[in-house]
């Protein structure tokens, strides 16, 4: 009789209240039925899965830390481990929800009035309009801070936005497409609610990526889009308030990671316990056991660093530096942990139905997105230093 695999080595769910561990369990149990079985297909055919939605709209799962519209109230430490069940599964439908959830329901929650929120998040909560958030463009991606080139004018109609976003996350089907866009009056970055079938408003699927390929990533272009006042996010007035939603949203990637490398550390300590060679189980040669062991030691480190995360984020002391720190030190093992979940599983480890390829694959963009390692490193190092290496 071999023991359990359990990638919660130091059993860190024991810290949660019996609800909120059946919830853990409720999502864990809902990917493993409805999701698994899926995801291989709709990863090669570069497509996604929508009938998931609904099923994922039933857990009740979505804007889980807001109060009010239909959301939850939770933890920000469930919405962590809900993420980490995601992503445990599959990395693209973590990125679907975070974007859902997170980027675009957050930019609501936090930049928009009451009227806004009252409009857009029950029905984002029931996930029944997808929104999407673009921030990044062609030409801008880390310098996104100082140098947005979409622009934004004001008009006696309303405001009119021209320019490029690139790599945004359900813009081929969103409902709703959260621009943030540079203001040419007082050069300020604003944000807006771009509604679905707006005038000017187009996007085209990027296609070919060799990551998150159920994820629909879009270049959108803006042409003299037109965009009421009503639909500008009324309390966005600089970077910083979109810098509040990314500080919230860069926790949730840690998590995700975090997912991402129990999912393929799981199916690696599987695999090597069933596969024989030298008449043997490998999971018995101490070589293999080696590797098995530094991905442990890994995430249960990484996986100890989000839980405090999320405590300081519950208690209302989140900064910047401690979400980037996380985020890279947790996108950073999770790619050596993929990448010995492979190595263990040698010719098989490529293979997409043994899923630690996908893992390994989706791990790359895990790495570059919200902040690469480099600049969330520097936002870590000017809060130790006082020194901005960046601005
Ligand atoms: P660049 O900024 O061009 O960087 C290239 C390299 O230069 C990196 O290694 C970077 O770290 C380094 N570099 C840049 N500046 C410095 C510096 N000052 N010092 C040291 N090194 C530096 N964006 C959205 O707005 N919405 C989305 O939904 C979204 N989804 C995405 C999904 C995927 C799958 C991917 C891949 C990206 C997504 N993005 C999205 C964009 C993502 O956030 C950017 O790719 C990321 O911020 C990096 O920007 P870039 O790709 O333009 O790289």
């Amino acid at each position: 009789e071999l023991p359990p695999i359990n990638g919660d080595f130091y059993e860190l769910h024991l810290r949660l209240s019996e609800e909120d561990r059946a919830l853990q369990l409720k999502v864990r149990e809902f990917m493993e039925r409805e999701i698994r079985p899926l995801v291989n297909q709709y990863w090669l055919r570069d497509e996604f899965p929508f009938e998931i939605i609904p099923k994922l709209a039933e857990l009740n799962i979505c804007g889980l830390t807001y109060e009010g519209y239909g959301c939850a109230g939770k933890s920000s430490l469930m919405e962590g481990i809900v993420a980490m069940e995601i992503a445990r599964i599959d990395a693209s439908v973590a990125t679907f929800f975070g974007v859902q959830s997170g980027l675009a329901m957050g930019s609501i929650y936090l930049c928009g009035s009451d009227a806004q929120k009252e409009e857009w998040l029950p029905a984002m909560q029931q996930m029944k309009l997808i929104g999407a958030f673009g921030l990044t463009e062609p030409e801008v991606g880390s310098g996104a801070a100082g140098g947005l080139t979409v622009t934004a004018r004001r008009t006696d109609d309303g405001w009119v936005l021209n320019g490029q976003k690139k790599w945004i996350g359900n813009a081929t089907f969103a409902d709703v497409t959260v621009i943030w866009a540079k203001d040419v009056a007082d050069g300020e970055v604003k944000g807006f609610l771009v509604r679905k079938g707006t005038p000017g408003f187009s996007v085209e699927k990027i296609k070919g990526k060799m990551a998150l390929r159920i994820v629909q990533n879009g270049l959108i272009t803006l042409a003299d889009c037109v965009v009421e006042d009503r639909d500008r996010l009324q309390n966005a007035h600089s970077f910083k308030d979109t810098a509040k939603v990314l500080q919230l949203t860069r926790a949730g990637v840690a998590w995700m990671a975090v997912g991402c490398a129990r999912g393929a550390y799981e199916s690696a300590l599987d695999y090597t316990r069933k596969r024989k060679q030298f008449g043997k189980p490998i999971a018995s040669f101490q070589l293999i056991q080696n590797h098995l062991v530094e991905m442990l030691s890994n995430l249960t480190a990484m996986q100890t660093l989000v839980y405090r995360l999320s405590e300081l984020q519950d208690a209302g002391m989140l900064r910047d530096e401690h979400a980037s720190l996380a985020k890279v030190f947790c996108t950073l093992r999770t790619r050596d942990i993929v990448s010995q979940a492979r190595e263990v599983m040698g010719g098989n480890g490529i293979l997409l139905e043994y899923d630690v390829a996908r893992f390994l694959a989706d791990a790359e963009a895990i790495y570059s997105y919200e902040g690469t390692k480099e600049i969330n490193s520097l936002i870590v190092g000017r809060s130790i230093t006082g020194f901005s290496a960046f601005v």
